[in-house]
């Protein structure tokens, strides 16, 4: 459906590994003063002087995480680099360098392999992160990367799933449930597409929601401006596997419990639109869907006057007690316990 047509296929063994290496890394550049040597010896050589170092690691297999026959090369590369530094924001970090590490079998050409470095060349630019290495082998059958970020943060400014406390406010950024359902979108075309190859679909009412899944973009903007508006949360969790088990994430490392409020929870008007039309419930969605990539955080009840109004921050619920329970507040006011998976609506 969306595969490369690109008809030049240049197999790897025409380059063997070390040319392979040399020519997907020879567009690196290296922009942090940390990086004091990048891809080229036997390691990478870092110095943060006197910076906490964070460090994160994501392994993205085909045929389990991803699905090339939706998924373009390039925007693969881009979502694995993206994985890996939204860990690192969720740290309140900052991303600084990445290693790259792939498995590849022949059936990919240097094309193939091109395209995937092209996403991740553009992630790191965007987001201003060095390539400082990486290992590159042949694997049987599927394609296997796995992504390494580095990061640092002032000391004492680092943020742990485990700092919450009663009373504080929980806070997510962004909107959540659109990659989940523009999954469903993909999903839902690639059936279509297996029926009549031919089939043009018009994805452009789902724009949104696809570029969500396929695109998905971490949160470097949300630390940045925590920064600026001096609010160290207390505790934060990057979303990627939905809302409830990143809130079940922070109550138990925090020992505490949470209200969270449905009728808080932003969600696109595509997302809600979608929900409507694939006959599911939107709070289910937001809840257990995943790979939102926004940031899931707890702040102190008198750091509200600078979060307040702010569009990109939205209050959705707060900590309790930890004997009072993590509960959903339905708009119908009943409380419901928050569960990891299979949340049912019980509301109507
Ligand atoms: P070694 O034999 O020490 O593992 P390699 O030949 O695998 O060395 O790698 C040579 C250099 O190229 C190293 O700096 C390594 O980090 C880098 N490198 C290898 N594969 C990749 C890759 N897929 N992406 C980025 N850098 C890579
Ligand atoms: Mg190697």
């Amino acid at each position: 459906m969306l595969e490369d047509k690109n008809p030049q296929r240049t197999p790897l063994s025409e380059l063997g590994e070390f040319r392979l290496i040399e020519h997907l890394t020879e567009q690196i550049t290296l922009s942090h003063k940390s990086t004091i040597k990048g891809v080229g010896d036997d390691a990478a050589v870092l110095n943060f002087k006197s910076s906490r170092i964070v460090v994160t690691t994501d392994l993205l297999v085909e045929g389990i995480h991803f699905d090339l026959s939706y998924m373009p090369l390039k925007h693969l590369g881009y979502k694995a680099v993206m994985v890996n530094l939204s860990d690192c924001y969720a740290m309140n970090a900052m991303a600084t360098q990445i290693t790259v590490s792939i498995a590849v079998s022949n059936r990919f050409p240097v094309e193939a392999l091109e395209e995937l470095y092209g996403g991740i060349n553009t992630a790191c630019k965007l987001y201003n992160i060095d390539l400082v290495g990486g290992d590159t082998t042949s694997s049987t059958s599927g394609l296997i990367i796995s992504v390494t970020a580095i990061g640092e943060v002032k000391e004492g400014n680092e943020v742990f799933r485990s700092g919450a406390n009663p009373n504080d406010l929980l806070v997510v950024s962004g909107d959540i449930g659109g990659a989940y359902m523009g999954l469903q979108v993909l999903e839902r075309e690639k059936e279509v597409f297996k029926v009549n190859p031919n089939s043009q679909p018009d994805l452009s009412m789902y724009s949104y929601i696809i570029e969500r899944q396929l695109k998905p973009e971490a949160r470097k903007d949300i630390v940045e401006l925590l920064e600026k508006l001096e609010v160290i949360p207390t505790s934060m969790i990057d979303i990627s596997d939905g809302l409830s088990s990143e809130i079940i994430h922070i109550c138990k490392q925090s020992k505490v419990g949470v209200d969270l409020y449905e009728n808080k929870i932003p969600l696109d008007p595509q997302v809600i639109s979608t929900c409507e039309e694939f006959d599911i419930d939107s709070t289910t969605v937001a809840l257990n869907g995943g790979e939102d990539y926004e940031l899931l955080m707890t702040i102190s009840q008198k750091d509200y006057p600078k979060i307040k109004g702010n569009p990109n921050l939205t209050v959705i619920g707060y900590m309790t007690e930890k004997e009072t329970g993590m509960h959903l507040i339905t708009r119908a006011e009943q409380r419901i316990p928050i569960i990891a998976k299979g949340w049912n609506s019980l509301s109507d």
